[in-house]
Formats: structure tokens, sequence, C-alpha cells
């Protein structure tokens, strides 16, 4: 391991600089430990907001049964694509009343946010507080209820933990129609820890209470160099372990693998105090340029699968088809190296993301069940590798599939998957699953998660 930026300096080599960091973080303390407890919405945007949500009801109910309801939403980072059946019937729904912050309370550190409301305006409004969500994926189009219905993780995550777990309420449209107000303690409890990972299958978020976190001006970044999966790994548990790395803060950790020989782990801390500032955002490194924009990116997938034209083109020059690997698996850390060394020899794709994450609650979330306590890895692949000669598409994307389930991991949903149904149920909790869809969207009014997620429907 070499740190690439230098021990206590900032990172950028022509302006060195000694800054101190405090190696244990106050920030992310548990709800109850500092901040007030989180205030109702003031009256005329209470008012406004259920004017809101009882149009969007009356949508719904006037569907007329056999028509397939979908979010009428300007952006997506799904990379499933939905084959129409020919003559099936689908029905948008306005959800744009729901795109926007509510309100953000400093002094109990909480927000009410529109289920629809996208990252990049959620965090402009709670930093002008001077405060951030606990999680904030890079991709500035995903939203909040996408998020938490879908999963989301970020740099914070083996701080933090996931989205979900930093909702303090949910206002849902639920599958029958109705609307109810889930908590970690009322009666709708069992929709509140099932709503991870549902996909929307179960109801739509309209507004979710959320809490935030105090930011700091700067964040100090340390690349650290690994030359083996095994050392990087190690690197993780112990930051899990002290919340720290060679004596810098670990308030944001993530990493990239390049090769077997060449991964780097980022550890941020925020600071008071910056000698100079860098921005990426303005780099255009083209793999974070894709990132940045998943949603031109995806669009661009779309057209691609529609008019089938990599494939032309692939087949014109002689060359393999090539196969979509676009997925987000977490395992466990202690595996993590086994799977790193099994994607460079099988799929051989790279740069690949690294993102630590824990739960920060000490129970499972029914439909995505993560062991509370453990620290996994997850690791992010956006691409195309070439199919070996006799295989057919899917072919790699199963190898992952088999390899995450071998080592004890769980596979992010929002791209292609192949498991057989009886599978999927035994990584998903078939039986929670089941219960939910009979409690909340008995009639089967919205599409369930296996058809959804593996039949694409
Ligand atoms: C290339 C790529 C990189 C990614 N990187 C990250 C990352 O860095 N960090 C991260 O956290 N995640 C990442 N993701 C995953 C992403 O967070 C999920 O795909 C998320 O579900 C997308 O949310 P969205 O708001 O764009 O929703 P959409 O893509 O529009 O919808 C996703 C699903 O959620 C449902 N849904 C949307 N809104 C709601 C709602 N309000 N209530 C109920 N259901 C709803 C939709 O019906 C749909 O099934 C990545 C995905 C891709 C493709």
């Amino acid at each position: 391991m070499t740190d690439s930026s230098g021990s206590g300096t900032w990172s950028q080599s022509n302006h060195r600089g000694t800054v101190n960091v405090d190696p244990v973080s106050v920030r992310g303390q548990r709800a109850g430990s500092g901040p007030a407890p989180a205030r109702p919405l003031p009256a005329g945007l209470k008012q406004a907001h259920e004017a809101a949500v009882a149009s969007l009801q009356q949508a719904y109910t006037a569907v007329p049964p056999g028509t397939k309801v979908r979010l009428a939403k300007r952006t997506s980072n799904l990379f499933r694509f939905r084959d129409q059946p020919a003559g099936s019937r689908v029905t948008q729904l306005d959800v744009s009343a729901f795109s926007r912050v509510l309100h953000v309370d400093p002094e109990s550190r909480t927000a009410v946010v529109g289920g629809m409301t996208t990252y990049e305006d959620l965090a402009d409004a709670t930093l002008r507080h001077g405060l951030m969500p606990f999680v904030v994926p890079q991709l500035k189009t995903i939203t909040l209820g996408g998020a938490v219905t879908g999963l989301g993780i970020e740099s914070t995550s083996l701080r933090l933990g996931m989205p979900h777990e930093s909702v303090l309420a949910m206002e849902i449209l639920t599958g029958d129609g109705q609307v109810v107000t889930a908590t970690a303690d009322n009666e709708h409890a069992d929709l509140f820890r099932g709503f991870p990972n549902s996909y929307g299958t179960l109801g739509y978020a309209l507004s979710l209470t959320i809490e935030l976190e105090p930011v700091a001006p700067f964040v100090h970044l340390r690349h650290f160099r690994f030359h083996d999966p095994e050392t990087c790994m190690e690197a993780i548990a112990k930051i899990g372990a002290e919340g720290s790395y060679e004596g810098h803060r670990a308030d944001f950790v993530d990493g990239t693998m390049f090769s077997l020989d060449e991964l780097y782990l980022t550890v941020g801390a925020f600071s008071e105090v910056a000698p100079w500032t860098s921005d990426y955002a303005g780099h255009q490194i083209f793999y974070q340029s894709l990132r940045g924009r998943s949603d031109v990116y995806r669009s661009l997938v779309a057209f691609d699968r529609r008019h089938g034209l990599s494939g032309k083109l692939a087949q014109r020059r002689g060359q393999p088809p090539r196969e979509d690997v676009i997925q987000d698996v977490e395992i466990p850390v202690g595996r993590g190296a086994e799977f790193l060394r099994f994607f460079a020899a099988d799929v051989g794709m790279s740069p690949v993301w690294l993102c630590p994450l824990r739960l920060r609650s000490d129970q499972a979330w029914p439909l995505y069940p993560l062991a509370p306590g453990e620290v996994y890895v997850n690791f992010g692949f956006w691409g195309t590798v070439p199919l070996p000669q006799g295989r057919a598409d899917g072919y790699h994307n199963r190898l992952v599939e088999d390899e995450v389930a071998a080592l004890g991991g769980h596979k992010g949903l929002y791209s292609t998957s192949f498991y057989t149904e009886e599978q999927f149920w035994a990584s998903y909790n078939g039986p929670a699953y089941a219960a939910l869809k009979q409690r909340y969207d008995g009639g089967g009014r919205l599409a369930g998660l296996y058809e959804k997620c593996v039949r694409g429907q």
C-alpha cells in the first residue's frame, strides 16, 4: 500500500499544506442524540400538499382495471428495459407535485421532501442550511423515493448506512389506493421496513421525512493505493472498525479498482479549512462522466437496445457480440477479494467502483437482508464485454449472480436479473414480500417484484 497524497497533506501535488483532522467523527449521530424532534409541516404547506395527495389518489383510483400504472418522471436510472406487450394499456401518473423539497427544519435537522425530488434539488435545499442528507447518491437525477425503494449507496454509507435508514416517516400511496403514513413503530411499520427494495410494487412514496447532518465547508481527500485486493479489503475492514485510516478520519470512503494490482481507496474528512480546492466535476473523466449523467447513458443504451446498433456494427467488423454488464452487488468485506479476483478473471471489465457500507440500524430490512453490524463492499460496474463463442446474452450476468450468492452477498435490482423465481425469493425474502403484497396491494394493481425486476413487466 502506498499513500499517493503524502501523510496528512492535501492531495494536489503543486500545493502542499498540512491539515489536522480529528480521527473520530462527531457527525451522523443517531437521531435523538443532538437535534430536537422533527416538527410537523407548516400549515400552508401542509394544505397544498394534502390537496396534491388527494388529487393523485383520485387519478389513481380512476385508472381502469387491467391498465398498467407508471410514474410519469422526466428521468430514470433503471437499466432494465421493459418490453411492452402490443396492445397493453398504460396510464402515466402525473407526480410532478411531489418533486420538490417541502420544508427544511434546521433545528430538528430534518426535511420533508416530495418522493420524486432529485438529490440535486434536495442537496441544494439542505446545503442552504449547512446540512446534507445522510447519503447522497452520485447520480444527480436519482430521486429520494427511487433511492429508498430501489436502495441507494454512497461514500458515507460505511458510517451512515443506506438512504432508507435516515427516513423517519413515509407517506405512501399503496397499490390498493390508500394513502398511509408509515413509520418504524406505527401500525404500518411492516410497510416502513418492507418498502426498501420493493421498487414501487407496494406503492409510491409521496413524501418522506428524513434526517440531515451538518456539513463542513470542505472535504479533505486522501487517496491510498493498494497492490492487491486482499490488502485493500483489509484496509476497508480496518476503517469499518476504527472510523479512520492512517490518522485520516473517514467521513467518506469509496474506491476504484483498475486492475488486480492497482486499487485505490479515497478517504474523505470534513474540514473547516482548505489551503486550496479542486472540483472533479469539470474534469470530464469518461467513466465518471457516464456515472454522473446516468440518465443520458441510459437513453443511449435504450436507443441501442431498440435498434441493435452496436450488435450490427460488431457483426460487420467480424467482432463477437457484446453483453451489457451493468450491476451493483454487495459482498461481505471478508469475501470481497475473492469477488474481485473472480470478476477480473471471468468478466474482465474495469474500472470497478468500490463503496463500503454497513447498516446503520441493528435490525435487518426484510426485502434486502444485509446482516446488521457486517461490513459489506458494494462493487459497481457499468459497461459491456465480448461474449465468448457459443455463449448467449446473460452469460456474464448469470456468472455474477452465482458468485454473489456463493459469497453470501446481495445484488441490487435496478438492472437485468436472470434468477429463477425460486432463487429470487430465496434471496429477497419471498414470505415477507407475499405478506406485504397481500396487505397493501391485495388486488395486484401493481406488478409483483419478480415480474417487474426479472421479467421486466
Ligand atoms: C449506472 C448506475 C449507477 C448507479 N449508481 C448509484 C449510486 O452511485 N448510488 C446510488 O445510490 N444508486 C446508484 N444506482 C442505483 C439507483 O439508485 C437506483 O436505480 C434507483 O432506484 C434509481 O432511482 P430513480 O429515482 O432514478 O428512479 P427510477 O429509475 O425512475 O425508478 C426506479 C424504480 O423505483 C420506483 N420508484 C421511483 N420513485 C418511486 C417512489 N417515489 N416511490 C416508490 N417507487 C418509486 C420506480 O417505479 C422504479 O421501479 C445506480 C444505477 C445505475 C444504473
